[in-house]
């Protein structure tokens, strides 16, 4: 075997073929149904008590705070109605001694304080105008309904959620240790705090990242049936759907939540990543086995493993160091040495991060698959600069991008496999659903307008306006754009925006569904909606109307 096709050989590990993709979504489409049946599954399939998506036509100002791990942000969205926003945003980082204080209240009453010091410095006329009305009541009495500003909040970590906003705590993650909290309402625990302040606004929702970014995405992207999936591939990966309310047969069980049934349809967070922890369909080469097994968590987040920027640098390295250490090979050898050691025959600085675990970020991959220079320069460049590997050869950098496309085609693959097993559920291919639409125009009813002045137009500083901040992917092949017939999805995450190509992989996979095919592919539009904890987040608490 040549050099070349010993590194083709590693290289093919990674191949995931159509037949594989197949028994992927056979198995998703099992994990779905038994995850809507019933808790403890390996797909945890949430409700998330949010029955309609925004059709474009919403109008208001809210607010939304999004807790997720090393800053606290705060802002205000004015939506216009006519599809596009203007947000305001400030951003605080969480003070240390709060993320493992002794009570909850030191970090919450924190949180409401910077919602005080926000409403202050960008809406005070209104927070003003409040304020001096109600000084001429009794204490007893409360805001008026049309003064209180409607909150979403977006928190990321792990919470049993109950109720639109209503979820306790499972457990702190990412370095945040307040034992106090675990098991109760954080929505609770919020509003207590901003109750103590006396301010005019509501914890309205309770917001997963990925519905905000599914709401996110209808809202500025509406087409007849409003957005099916609502999709995150970056540090993780996850999804969040809208599924007929009758197929989530643990529903009742579970919660004594109210909710708006007439819709008929409820949105789910997947949490997909988790997807097929048993390993019954997924790829498993010896590079993901031994980063499996050296993770803080073996044998969880498998599909997460596979697809996400957190692993898919790690993949490489460890692959990449397979090389290296393969005497048929002798990746990134130094032709001018004789010795038997690692360090003295090879090109690679002795404290090269190739050597560390976690040590390559997924952006090396980006970087790589994009490189068409002649002599593949950049890749030469970036190995140096980022992995101490001086004077790489063309073919050792040659290896490198055959292996990085290798790794980061299948992650794309592998993401077609939730979404072909959701589009094909949804029956959405088949036809425009009624129910579908439904769900868009119900919204509509919702559809309230807070009038509170000028106020989010006169941005301060730290302030930050956007429009419609929506960009259409360049489809593969060209959509075939009847409105009608769109399945509307909604990415974001550094990996689907920067990765070369991982749209078209995974469109290229999809098509081999027979389920899908390439009519059906055609009619997925798929498209970049950012923001999902800011006007997603206030876009769910305009769902959840003013009396939850
Ligand atoms: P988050 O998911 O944490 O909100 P991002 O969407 O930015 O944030 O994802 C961050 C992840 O994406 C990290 O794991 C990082 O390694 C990876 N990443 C960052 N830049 C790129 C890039 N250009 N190409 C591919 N992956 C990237």
């Amino acid at each position: 075997m040549s050099w070349k096709e010993e590194v083709q050989k590693v290289a093919d590990e990674f191949i995931y073929t159509n037949e594989d993709v197949n028994k992927g979504v056979k198995e998703f489409l099992r994990e779905m149904d038994e995850g809507l049946s019933h808790s403890g599954s390996t797909l945890s399939q949430i409700p998330t008590y949010v029955t309609s998506v925004p059709n474009g036509t919403e109008k208001g100002l809210y607010l939304a705070v999004d807790l997720g791990g090393t800053n606290f942000r705060v802002c205000s969205i004015q939506l216009r109605g006519n599809t596009t926003f203007s947000l305001t945003q400030s951003k605080v980082a969480i003070p240390r001694e709060l993320m493992v204080a002794k009570t909850s209240k030191e970090l919450f009453s924190f949180l409401a304080k910077q919602i005080e010091v926000f409403l202050k410095t960008h809406h005070n006329d209104h927070f003003q105008a409040v304020v001096r009305r109600r000084r001429t009541m009794s204490i007893s009495e409360g805001f008026r309904e049309e003064e209180i500003f409607q909150l979403g909040f977006t928190f990321s970590f792990p919470v049993q959620q109950h109720g639109i906003n209503r979820g306790t705590l499972i457990r702190w993650t990412k370095g945040f240790d307040i034992a106090d909290a675990v098991g109760k309402d954080v929505c609770v625990l919020l509003q207590d705090e901003i109750d103590e302040l006396h301010l005019p606004v509501r914890v309205a929702a309770l917001v997963n990242d990925t519905v905000g970014t599914l709401m996110a995405r209808s809202y500025t992207s509406p087409g007849k049936t409003g957005t099916l999936l609502g999709a995150i591939f970056g540090t993780g990966t996850n999804g969040a759907y809208v599924e007929k309310l009758k197929n989530i047969t643990k529903l009742p069980a579970a919660s004594g939540a109210n909710y708006d049934d007439s819709t008929g349809e409820m949105i789910v967070n997947t949490e997909w990543g988790s997807f097929d922890n048993g390993l019954r369909v997924l790829p498993n080469t010896s590079y993901d086995e031994a980063l499996d097994k050296e993770s803080v968590n073996p044998g969880i987040q498998m599909f997460e493993k596979r697809v996400s920027g957190m692993f898919l640098g790690e993949i490489l390295r460890r692959a990449m160091l397979a090389l290296v250490k393969d005497p048929k090979v002798m990746l990134f050898k130094d032709e001018d040495s004789s010795s038997n050691d690692i360090h003295s025959t090879t090109n690679i600085a002795p404290d090269s991060p190739l050597f560390t675990q976690w040590g390559l970020d997924t952006s090396f991959l980006s970087i790589v698959a994009g490189d068409t220079s002649y002599g593949l320069k950049v890749i030469k460049q970036t190995l140096d600069k980022e992995l101490g590997i001086s004077a790489a050869s063309t073919e050792d950098a040659e290896a490198v991008k055959v292996l990085a496309a290798a790794i980061g085609k299948r992650a794309a693959r592998l993401s077609a496999v939730p979404i072909a097993g959701i589009v094909h559920k949804s029956g959405r291919l088949g036809k425009t659903s009624a129910s579908a639409s439904h769900a868009a125009s119900k919204v509509k009813e919702h559809v309230q307008n807070l009038e509170v002045g000028e106020a989010a137009k006169t941005a301060a500083e730290g302030v930050q306006a956007s429009a419609a901040p929506v960009v259409d992917l360049p489809p593969t092949g060209g959509v075939g754009n009847d409105e009608d017939d769109v399945v509307d999805i909604g990415v974001d995450g550094s990996l689907v925006e920067y990765y070369p190509g991982f749209e078209d992989y995974l469109r290229e996979a999809l098509r081999e569904i027979p389920e899908i095919g390439a009519k059906g592919e055609k009619k997925i539009r798929i498209g970049i909606a950012k923001d999902g904890s800011g006007v997603g987040a206030a876009l769910i608490a305009l769902v959840a109307g003013p009396l939850t």
